[in-house]
């Protein structure tokens, strides 16, 4: 199939998005009468234009308010579209999109729509032109893909079809298997939106709020198998209205839109395996068992901070890399990597982003059918020259400049820190506190990241999205969500913020880009780990005594229990599968925290109703530092 999206889905002028959208990999693009009207060039300017980078014109659209008008609108409907005839017969277009009229001059009329169709297919034909009919969700008479084809289906003409739009039937709550019985090939051409359930005005929320599928909340895919089963086999296109979209990045987006649509047509094919879908072949979705291991860029003291703190934590400087200037912590399943090498990637990336999370290990089932399955997905590989002793690992560079290596069981690369490692010869052995592994890896980001990384994860891993939730910090909202396989193995927080002035703004715009602000460690005890953590001289960030004044009356819990979590800085929270308990410790760098949590019975969530308090809490000591009040 090949794939396309629409020009106004993008930023920046013609030429921009053009060259991003090819780069992206799609085969063609929607073009928008628009945009011509603000392009200084002619039609046959523009046609030139898609075809020098390789693209080609798709659809043309869109031809408004054309069925069931009385005279003499009738009249001036037919040659309105002669002119648009001519003006595609300049710019090298054969496909236009008329969508169902939204007049109140218009009659309605299965019938009289289906005349007008048939002299439209007839003066189309004399032009080599195809005509698509698109019933949009708030047509007049016609706001239903099944009116839409009874109308072509009357029309009975070879130049005349159907265009379908997930979103239109979606939005409206129609069955998309209603779409199996359309014979493909009167379909002329395939629309594809998603976007959040949100409840308001149909047109208002199309206009503003679309998203490449996957991202949102419609069922996209059940679309999409329903029109792959009617044998359809043409262009799939994105056409997105999302004020948010046309304010980004064009590459990143045009990349998200690739991404979105290879990953859909790669779901649609392994359920559909009798029908055939012309698309990348790809490893399927890859199960991830967890973190392998998180990588550090410091400095020396950056790097003796950090370490200071890991062995508080009960972190043990257990081995060095064999040649290079890389230690790893070890606690339970926790590897802590610190990389203070002065060249390589870890070394660029400190050099950027200040001491951070330059690389996370993750333990797949197989490493190479990983990079395989990210690379047909848009994601970059990542390769670095490996010293003498040293295993390739392979890797992808992931969101925000940082890397993602994959470890599996049957190579080499689960022995890595046998092979390239050896044991640190004056290992100072801390004192446990009995952190087991990581339970999450939390992610800070500008908002408009986060549909970006949504798709990321979900398209190239076996994972889920949970619902978003907002943060309440002092200076703004932060919402987040988070990533997960079934398992709970690996779980990943996105948190993305709208300003500056929050906490998790205030980190974005110190370390110049989104990276992980926090990492998680699980214990199974946490009152045990608290001991523990105070017997190593360690202190947890302080919470305020309102916060369990609070806890008490919220949870009905014994004050006696409210007291124990007090004294230890420990918050609470409980879902109706269990409880959760969390600490923290304090604040370094530009705002990076270690936290440590406890989930008890089945607690699903990460204790968003305390993330305030926890921020209150940070922001109270960082203050002197010049952190804004809010
Ligand atoms: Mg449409
Ligand atoms: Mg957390």
């Amino acid at each position: 199939m090949k794939t396309a999206i629409a020009t106004v889905s993008i930023a920046g002028d013609l030429s921009e998005k053009l060259a991003a959208i090819a780069a992206a990999g799609f085969d063609g693009v929607e073009i928008f009468e628009n945009d011509f009207l603000a392009h200084d060039g002619s039609p046959r300017d523009v046609g030139r234009m898609v075809r020098d980078f390789g693209l080609e014109i798709s659809l043309f659209q869109p031809f408004r308010d054309f069925e069931g008008m009385p005279e003499p609108q009738r009249s001036k409907a037919f040659d309105r579209a002669e002119r648009k005839f001519d003006l595609m017969g300049e710019l090298g277009a054969d496909l236009v999109l008329v969508c169902s009229n939204v007049s109140p001059a218009s009659l309605g009329g299965i019938d009289r729509a289906a005349q007008d169709f048939r002299e439209l297919g007839e003066r189309a034909a004399r032009h080599g032109i195809r005509v698509g009919y698109e019933a949009l969700a708030w047509g007049r008479h016609v706001n239903d893909h099944r009116d839409a084809w009874e109308i072509v289906r009357r029309a009975d003409h070879a130049n005349v079809g159907l265009i379908v739009d997930s979103f239109h039937t979606l939005a409206r709550k129609i069955d998309p298997d209603t779409i199996r019985s359309i014979p493909g090939d009167k379909i002329f051409f395939v629309q594809l939106a998603d976007a959040p359930k949100i409840d308001m005005d149909l047109l208002y929320w199309s206009r503003h709020f679309r998203n490449m599928p996957g991202e949102g909340d419609l069922d996209v895919y059940g679309f999409m198998r329903a029109v792959a089963a009617t044998g359809y086999n043409g262009t799939l296109s994105l056409e997105i209205f999302n004020d948010q979209f046309r304010g980004g990045s064009p590459k990143f987006i045009s990349v998200d839109g690739h991404r979105s649509l290879v990953y859909l047509m790669d779901r649609v094919r392994r359920s559909e395996p009798d029908i055939r879908i012309d698309c990348p072949e790809m490893p399927d979705r890859i199960a991830v068992d967890g973190v392998e291991f998180v990588e550090f860029a410091a400095d020396e003291e950056e790097a003796r901070e950090i370490g200071g703190l890991l062995h508080m934590l009960g972190f043990t400087r257990a081995l060095r890399h064999v040649s290079k200037d890389v230690d790893l912590w070890r606690q339970g399943n926790i590897n802590i990597v610190i990389n203070t090498e002065r060249d390589g990637f870890a070394h660029a990336s400190h050099v950027v982003h200040g001491m951070n999370v330059c690389d996370i290990g993750l333990k797949v089932e197989d490493a190479v059918a990983t990079v395989e399955r990210a690379k047909a997905l848009n994601a970059e590989p990542f390769d670095q020259p490996v010293g003498p002793g040293e295993l390739k690992i392979p890797a992808i560079r992931g969101l925000g400049g940082g890397l993602i290596h994959f470890i599996d069981e049957h190579s080499e690369l689960g022995r890595v820190w046998d092979i390239e490692f050896r044991p640190v010869s004056d290992q100072q052995a801390a004192s446990s506190v009995g952190l087991t592994r990581i339970d999450h890896v939390a992610q800070t980001m500008n908002y408009e990241e986060m549909l970006t990384s949504l798709l990321f994860y979900t398209s190239i891993f076996k994972t889920a999205k949970t619902p978003m939730v907002d943060v309440v910090d002092p200076a703004g909202l932060v919402r987040s969500q988070a990533i997960e396989n079934e398992a709970g193995t690996l779980r990943i927080t996105l948190n993305g913020a709208e300003n500056r002035r929050t906490l998790a703004g205030h980190f974005i715009a110190e370390r110049f880009g989104s990276a992980v602000q926090h990492l998680a460690f699980a214990t199974d005890d946490i009152f045990i780990t608290a001991a523990a953590l105070a017997g190593n001289g360690f202190t947890p960030l302080e919470i305020s005594a309102n916060y369990y004044d609070d806890l008490a009356a919220r949870f009905d819990l014994e004050q006696a229990f409210v007291d124990r979590l007090q004294a230890a800085s420990i918050l609470y929270d409980r879902d109706e599968q269990g409880e959760y308990f969390q600490l923290y410790s304090p604040g370094f760098g530009e705002g990076f925290f270690f936290e440590i949590v406890e989930r008890r019975g089945g607690y699903g969530g990460y204790g968003a109703a305390n993330a305030q308090f926890r921020i209150a809490a940070q922001k109270r000591r960082m203050r002197p530092k010049g952190m804004p009040r809010s």
